[in-house]
């Protein structure tokens, strides 16, 4: 039996020029969309600059106290035992540090990390491949590990479990499973979707975190910490500007911190001062609450078309032209983290404060349904 090693998806590709040419035409092009600027998702700009910010051990990663409490005490048992790490799965919008925390377990655990991503192993030989690459107590990543297909989740199964795995050869009545066993590793699944995963897979992981929003005191010290790491000079007031629009999301504090310095330094500002910031983010048409022209968008068509709700996600995300996972995924964590939309067994709610928002006064059945809702809760 051949086994073809997999392409190792996730890695940085160096190469990846024209990809970063592209993001850089379009930041310095001045005012973007939201799919460049507040988009959580990984652009491969974010994925050239993460080269130098991603945090490089447990304690230079700001945030998420309790898995990284949880995962200290882990690593130093595991250590001590001199063991691999129990499997662990990571769950939570993107960009919150979900790979980062992967890597910073590796770094931990001096351990070896293998890349790679639930759409990247669509043939068994890609699985079979990447598994037949790790040694004792490597590491391997799974991006977006909802995505895996059946086969694959299956040939997992007994390398998650039993550190084996079973293959197939021969066809019909000459068919023989041989069991070949692996060395003792740590899987580290991540997801943006653990509802779509599977509740076989889910059950053997070890350890299943759920990664917040970030406060605004930790996106400060990570706006702080990108800053000095790119050698730019920004005081306290910039540095909480840029915090308060960055929706929670580090990926987005440090996309927002390398625009405000491409407008810094275009203007010949040698300090990131509060008004730099506010200038430069309202250039971005990025909002005090860190929303787009499209969130503010969604909310007054919430608000206007359907009366501040409640609608049903289909139609809000055909008014919007979006379709409903984009809206589900993308749009609306953020927008419910803010306290700007409920979700309610019959669709989705503006709440006073997204009327205020936008400068609007909320009718009184909004108030009360929200007393109402409180009062249930
Ligand atoms: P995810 O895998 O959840 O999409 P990443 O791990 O790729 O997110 O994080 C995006 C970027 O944000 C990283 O490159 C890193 O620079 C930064 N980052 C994420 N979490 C933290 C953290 N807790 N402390 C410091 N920087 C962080």
């Amino acid at each position: 039996m051949t086994i073809v090693p997999s392409s190792i998806n996730g890695a940085i590709d160096p190469d990846d020029e024209s990809g970063i040419k592209a993001a850089d035409r379009k930041t310095k092009a001045g005012p973007a969309g939201r799919s460049e600027v507040l988009s959580a998702k990984e652009n491969p700009s974010d994925r050239r600059s993460d080269l130098n910010l991603r945090p490089q051990s447990l304690s230079e990663y700001i945030g998420q106290e309790r898995t990284r409490a949880m995962l200290e005490m882990s690593i130093a048992a595991a250590k001590s035992r001199a063991e691999a790490l129990d499997h662990i799965l990571f769950y939570g919008p993107p960009g919150l540090g979900k790979t980062s925390l992967a890597n910073v377990i590796a770094i931990e655990m001096e351990a070896k990390i293998h890349l790679s991503s639930g759409p990247a192993l669509e043939r068994p030989r890609d699985i079979i491949g990447l598994l037949h690459q790790l040694e004792e107590g490597d590491v391997l990543f799974i991006d977006e590990i909802h995505r895996l297909n059946r086969i694959a989740e299956e040939l997992l199964y007994p390398a998650i479990e039993d550190f084996a795995i079973d293959l197939t050869a021969g066809k019909g009545h000459a068919t023989r499973t041989m069991r070949l066993p692996l060395p003792r590793f740590t899987l580290i699944g991540a997801t943006t979707k653990a509802a779509m995963l599977s509740n076989a897979l889910r059950d053997r992981f070890g350890f299943v975190c759920r990664l917040e929003f970030y406060s605004l005191p930790e996106l400060a010290k990570i706006v702080k910490r990108t800053s000095g790491i790119l050698n730019i000079e920004m005081d306290g007031k910039g540095v909480e500007i840029i915090a308060g629009r960055a929706r929670g999301t580090p990926r987005i504090a440090n996309r927002l911190v390398r625009l405000v310095r491409d407008y810094a330094q275009y203007k010949g500002h040698k300090l990131v001062d509060e008004e730099v910031a506010k200038v430069a983010l309202e250039t971005y048409q990025v909002d005090m609450q860190g929303l787009d022209p499209t969130d503010r968008r969604l909310l007054s068509i919430l608000i206007e078309t359907y009366g501040g709700g409640p609608v049903g996600i289909e139609a809000l995300a055909a008014s919007l032209g979006e379709d409903s996972d984009t809206v589900e995924d993308v749009y609306e964590p953020f927008l419910i983290q803010c306290g700007f939309i409920q979700r309610t067994p019959r669709g989705r709610v503006a709440t006073a404060a997204a009327y205020g928002h936008l400068g609007k006064t909320a009718p009184l059945g909004q108030l009360t349904l929200k007393l109402g809702n409180d009062a249930e809760s």
